[in-house]
């Protein structure tokens, strides 16, 4: 593999890790691939980590705790292009019904010391906490989406329609 090959990172926020399954699903079609992707970080898939800047970050999951909101930032900064998969990042998924009432309230029904919960009022999608490329919606993401998406990447090109892009160049 060429040592300019692009970096691809795979990030996890408040999620049920179904959409980085469907990465993992779409393993016959992504060999392709393979050789012209350096994975960088996918804790799911690989144990290496290669530091950034990365040419291509994919996030599922939502913001709900305050080291996501500081972590988010972070992911921004080292990536050229930001993805978001699925219905957690783009729209804070099903853990955003708490959005609708008292987190507190929630939080001292559930845990023994709810004082050692630390979470924010809200689950929130990526893109109100930073700038996102291209979201794809779907739970789980769509894997022909995701795939589009990728290989556009990879290609340098403009991936089709159907991949719901937040982000005019
Ligand atoms: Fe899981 Fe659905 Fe969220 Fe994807 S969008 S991480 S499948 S709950």
């Amino acid at each position: 593999m060429p040592v300019d090959a692009p970096t691809l990172a795979v990030w996890k926020f408040a999620s049920c890790d179904g959409c980085q399954l469907t990465i993992l699903n779409c393993e016959d079609e992504l060999l392709p691939l393979a050789g012209a992707v350096r994975i960088a970080y996918f804790p799911e898939a690989t144990r290496g980590t290669v530091a950034g800047p990365y040419d291509v970050s994919l996030v599922e999951g939502s913001v709900t705790t305050p080291s996501d909101a500081l972590r988010i930032q972070e992911i921004r900064q080292a990536s050229r292009v930001l993805v978001t998969l699925g219905a957690c990042a783009t729209s804070g998924g099903i853990q955003a019904l708490r959005n609708f009432a008292d987190v507190r309230e929630y939080r001292s029904i559930v845990y023994a010391h709810p004082e050692y919960i630390d979470t924010l009022e809200r689950s929130t999608p990526i893109a109100d906490h930073v700038p996102v490329d291209f979201e794809l919606h779907g739970c789980p993401v769509d894997r022909h989406q995701l795939l589009e998406v990728l290989t556009a990447l990879v290609q340098g090109r403009v991936p089709r329609p159907a991949a719901h892009s937040v982000c005019v160049e």
